[in-house]
């Protein structure tokens, strides 16, 4: 009985990782064609998905990957205004650390047999209980491995843009109404300690006119700056004038978008490198289900693609270990593991996209930054 788990994020690692535990053999095939393929993103406040590390018994090395320090908030608005600031005590418990999503991935794939993650492989289509690939990102010594595979059950792990998830439903990411530009200041301390002092150990935002600014300390010394534009259109990036092609001048102009914003703010931009990225923010609707099949299931944003306020890569991880466990809770049954997996994953994953949408909400409105101090300073 194969299980053929597509995309080695964090859903489909978990997935593998829980398998592996229970003696259950899995193969994981990711469109990548290595684990360094590509910059693996920044950081991921990790609460509820702390369960799923526990499952797969990697609790105590993610913790000492963790960095409870980056929990530590500061929360400004645009004419510089501190509204808040907690830092983080040195004794406090780690319930919502950060940790880098490329440390994060390099536990789970290190915690694998060797074989188990098959790298340049694209999903392409599947029926009839088998798999098939192109391998357009892979190098030539990937190509061996043959064009299809076979499988039992296939579980998409494909992430937001999930090719596996329409084998299941029509529902399609739509736009949010938010569009981002991230850029990044590598080796703060050394090149801008200034800033580096600023931003601090943690998330620094900056909420006002409709836009925010969030600027979060990585584990590798680099800062990660989104700067965000809410109620904005999908085709704003081709409206708003800013030459992605010219980085130096699409950070000018990018502060010009911000007019009247404190200058520490805009001198976050100005220190940026030339990785200057846009990024349209897409989700699925809240409480997606489908008819479920008995061959083939998804787990994290494939199923459930959210707005990005810190639920999805819990709920990847959830989802991994949580249909591990219902597949080693039923040997040799996918379709009662995969409908007891789905009937949990439904409610769960639909209270969360839920109360995402109402966070997103918040942060749209144009009086963000208060009704966020309100929320983290309730009464
Ligand atoms: C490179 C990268 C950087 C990210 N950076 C951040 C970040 O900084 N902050 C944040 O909050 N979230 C980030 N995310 C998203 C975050 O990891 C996910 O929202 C969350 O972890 C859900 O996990 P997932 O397993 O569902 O999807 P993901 O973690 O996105 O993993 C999906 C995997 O599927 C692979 N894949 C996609 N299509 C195919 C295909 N056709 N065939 C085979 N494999 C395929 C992808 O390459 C990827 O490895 C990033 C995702 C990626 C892929």
């Amino acid at each position: 009985m194969t299980i053929a788990i597509i995309g080695a994020g964090m859903g489909g690692l978990a997935l593998a990782r829980v398998l592996h535990v229970k003696g259950i053999d899995a193969v994981v095939y990711e469109r990548e064609a290595s684990r360094d393929a590509r910059g693996q993103g920044g950081m991921l406040d990790i609460h509820s998905g702390q369960r799923a590390l526990r499952e797969a018994g990697l609790i105590e090395q993610f913790h000492a990957i963790a960095r409870p320090e980056g929990q530590d908030m500061r929360l400004l608005e645009p004419d510089g205004t501190l509204l808040l600031q907690e830092d983080t005590p040195d004794d406090a418990p780690s319930l919502r650390p950060e940790v880098d999503r490329a440390d994060l991935r390099d536990l789970l794939l290190d915690s694998l047999p060797a074989d188990t993650v098959r790298w340049g492989h694209a999903f392409e289509s599947a029926g009839d209980g088998v798999v098939h690939f192109s391998y357009e990102h892979s190098s030539d010594e990937h190509r061996g491995d043959g064009r299809s595979a076979p499988y039992d059950l296939l579980v998409g792990a494909d992430g937001a843009q999930s090719r596996v998830r329409a084998l299941l439903t029509d529902a399609r990411p739509a736009h949010l109404g938010q569009n981002v530009v991230e850029l990044g200041i590598p080796d703060i301390d050394r090149t801008h300690p200034d800033l580096a002092a600023m931003v601090g150990r943690g998330n620094y935002w900056v909420f006002g006119d409709g836009k925010s600014l969030a600027a979060q300390r990585n584990g590798d010394g680099r800062v990660r700056i989104g700067v965000n534009f809410y109620n904005t259109a999908e085709d704003w990036f081709a409206t708003s004038g800013i030459p992605f092609d010219d980085p130096a001048a699409a950070r000018a102009r990018l502060i010009d978008l911000l007019p009247g914003w404190d200058p520490r703010f805009t001198a976050l931009i100005a220190a940026g490198d030339d990785t200057v990225v846009p990024r349209s923010i897409t989700t699925l609707p809240a409480g997606l289900t489908w008819p479920s099949a008995p061959d083939v299931t998804l787990v994290g944003d494939a199923a459930h693609l959210m707005p990005p306020v810190g639920e999805g890569a819990n709920m990847a991880l959830l989802d991994g270990a949580l249909l591990g466990l219902a597949l080693a809770a039923h040997p040799g049954d996918f379709p009662a593991a995969v409908a007891e997996y789905e009937g949990e994953m439904f409610e769960r994953a639909g209270a969360a996209a839920r109360m995402s949408a109402k966070m997103q909400e918040l942060l749209m409105a144009p009086d963000a930054a208060r009704r966020l101090l309100a929320f983290f300073q309730p009464g």
